[in-house]
């Protein structure tokens, strides 16, 4: 589908407003209480050193677009990103190269299979289809400017930090335990090559990749980062423009149609909200123009998605009427 005559069309925006500070900090309080004791999921083992996990840490957080802070349980726990790196990265290499090229070269469709799935490749002639994904955020990793793959991981530090409105470092040995295991990474940056989809050498780019897994977040800051992206690119704490309005609107797309993996459609469905997650226990939603829910709690459901992330950012979904699909009759039906 050609972009070009929808881009000609000036963007107007729909946005409602969040309930005031106060109605907003009792709700994520409430949401925090209530899935404190959830028990369901289990840590993520196939990165030797997230099998340590405290599988009792629960943080969430809500960042307003006015730059209210709401912050509960441990919010201030900090935590490797991992695939919530998708997201911004891609918002980078969009505001780097535009829509039109970064859909064309790695995708914006759900593979319907796991994070880290080869056969999604293979069934798409090579094409990555879907930058949530490792084969699609491999592929984006790539189109980060550098000219070396030092360059490129700087940029990505950079980027990502003023999503943040801090300077992000990475957890060392988070990273070194990836690197010491991820075959099947390096994997999938062979077949890209090997299907002409990268250019570049495929272990630098995965090592680029494995480095932006590791950067060290809390709750607190995804947070932040999700509501910039809700506050059409300017940072609502730091004031700075991150990426233009248009990149965040990209982005949030491919986010809702694929963050949690085979679990989007059902958390569309249910939730109705732009959401990612990664396997440390980390998960962001996203609500356009109002702000971002983020949640830390390392136990996963199958998908690799965080359980109490998603009950509790559910939960604050329904009560501040933040899901994008639900809406009321313009004329309400008189009283009997
Ligand atoms: N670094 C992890 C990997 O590539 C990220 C996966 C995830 O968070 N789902 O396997």
């Amino acid at each position: 589908m050609d972009p070009t005559p929808f881009q000609e069309v000036p963007q107007s925006v729909s946005t409602g407003a969040l309930p005031g500070w106060l109605r907003v900090d009792e709700l994520v309080r409430e949401a925090h209480a209530r899935y404190a004791s959830e028990a369901a999921g289990s840590v993520a083992d196939y990165i030797p050193v997230l099998a340590a996990a405290d599988p009792g840490l629960f943080g969430l957080a809500v960042i307003d677009v006015d730059g209210g802070v709401h912050d509960a349980g441990d919010a201030l726990h900090a935590f490797s990103i991992q695939s919530i790196s998708k997201m911004f990265v891609y918002a980078l290499a969009i505001a780097e190269h535009g829509h039109a090229h970064v859909r064309d070269v790695v995708g914006v469709n759900n593979t319907g299979l796991a994070f880290n799935s080869l056969m999604a490749l293979e069934l798409n002639g090579g094409h990555p289809m879907n930058p949530m994904v490792n084969a699609g955020a491999i592929a984006t990793t790539a189109l980060v400017p550098g000219a070396t793959s030092a360059e490129k991981w700087e940029r990505i530090r950079e980027g990502l930090s003023a999503f943040a409105g801090r300077q992000l470092r990475m957890d060392g040995e988070v990273y070194r335990s990836e690197a010491e295991t991820n075959d099947r990474n390096r994997a999938i940056g062979r077949l890209l090559v090997g299907y002409g989809r990268l250019n570049e050498d495929p272990d630098e780019i995965v090592d680029v990749y494995t480095r932006q897994c590791a950067l060290s977040v809390t709750a607190h800051d995804l947070a932040v980062m999700g509501a910039t992206l809700a506050d059409g690119g300017v940072n609502p704490v730091t004031g700075d423009r991150v990426v233009s309005a248009d990149v965040c609107r990209d982005t949030l797309a491919v986010v809702a149609s694929s963050g949690l993996y085979e679990r989007s459609g059902e958390w569309l469905f249910e939730i109705g909200l732009p959401a990612k997650s990664g396997v440390a226990g980390g998960i962001v939603a996203v609500a356009p123009g109002k702000g971002a829910a983020a949640a830390f709690s390392p136990p996963l459901d199958s998908a690799g998605n965080s359980v109490r992330g998603q009950l509790a950012i559910g939960h604050l979904s329904r009560a501040l009427g933040l899901n994008l699909f639900a809406s009321a009759p313009a004329r309400l039906e008189e009283q009997p």
